[in-house]
């Protein structure tokens, strides 16, 4: 893939990654979503995005199977813990069932889901000890607005955080105002989820967007293949659209092949305008 992005623990990762929230789910699917993310891994999306509580881990488990035939240290594994199993031995037991259900003895990424309840300190304490024990190569969070991410870098040990992996589309961009330009300030990567506005269910029509339908005719792309080019335009940027189809996985991966213009992005700013204010992060 062309598109990278270094990670602030030196990792170098595709900007172009694979998400798997419902998938999994549903025996008829089964094969079909697994051959899916094998499209995908094979077209350079090699990194997987999952979560413990995605199906109660039948998102976990279809991963393991999918990245059976790969090389281990060719893919980067992502999964979440929930707030409710941040803190002591709890993440430890939550780590070691997704490493089971994913056939691995290590993530290179382990995100905390949501904020919860408890002191983020003891969410560090224990990512560091997951750390320490080699189970994971780094952690990072998820849904956390700018004053959070603040409370974080005033923890210790909070500033070994690398991503924050939040909503991110072209019509819910509230973060280009205060988040994303903290976090590029901190050296804190932004993951991308929803990407794709979930093809129209968050209520943003992206891929019925006359501008986009412009840019796209202009590159011989599709519409998707803009709205993930236009995701991970910063350089600092990992974008997870999840697709249960091969030939899609195969289409996103090819949005690697174009880099958007300020003119082009100037147009989607017409149509999509870029926050004047601090909007609450959306949260899906
Ligand atoms: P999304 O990626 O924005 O959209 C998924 C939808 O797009 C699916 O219905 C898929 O249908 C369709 N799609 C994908 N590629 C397509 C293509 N080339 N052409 C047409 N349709 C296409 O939504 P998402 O799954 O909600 O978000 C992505 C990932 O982010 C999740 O899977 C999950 O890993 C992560 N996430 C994290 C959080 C969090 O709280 N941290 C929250 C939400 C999501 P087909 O299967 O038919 O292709």
């Amino acid at each position: 893939m062309k598109h990278m992005v270094k990670l602030s623990n030196g990792a170098c990762v595709p900007a172009l990654g694979q998400g798997t929230w419902y998938l999994g789910d549903a025996v008829a699917t089964y094969d079909r979503e697994v051959e899916a993310l094998r499209a995908g891994i094979e077209a350079g999306m090699t990194l997987l995005d999952t979560a413990e509580n995605y199906g109660d881990g039948r998102s976990e488990r279809l991963v393991g199977e999918a990245i059976r035939p790969y090389d281990r240290s060719s893919l980067f594994l992502v999964s979440k813990v929930m707030p409710s199993n941040a803190y002591g031995t709890r993440l430890m037991q939550s780590l070691d069932r997704s490493l089971s259900h994913l056939g691995t003895d290590y993530l290179d990424l382990y995100l905390y889901h949501w904020r919860g309840e408890r002191p983020l300190a003891e969410m560090v304490t224990a990512m560091e000890e997951a750390r320490a024990a080699g189970k994971i190569r780094a952690w990072g969070v998820s849904n956390l607005d700018t004053a959070d991410m603040e409370e974080l870098w005033a923890v210790d040990g909070g500033r070994n955080c690398a991503v924050n992996q939040v909503l991110y589309h072209m019509g819910s961009r509230g973060i280009d105002y205060s988040l994303l330009p903290w976090m590029r300030e901190h050296h804190v990567a932004l993951m991308a989820y929803c990407p794709l506005a979930q093809v129209g269910r968050l209520g943003c029509d992206l891929l019925g967007s006359g501008v986009l339908a412009e840019i796209a005719a202009k590159y011989g792309a599709t519409p998707v293949q803009i709205a993930l080019a236009w995701a991970i335009r910063d350089g600092n940027t990992i974008a997870i659209p999840r697709t249960g189809r091969k030939e899609h996985a195969v289409s996103n991966a090819g949005a690697d092949a174009f880099d958007l213009t300020a003119e082009d992005c100037a147009a989607i700013d017409g149509a999509f305008p870029p926050p004047t204010h601090k909007e609450p992060l959306h949260i899906e």
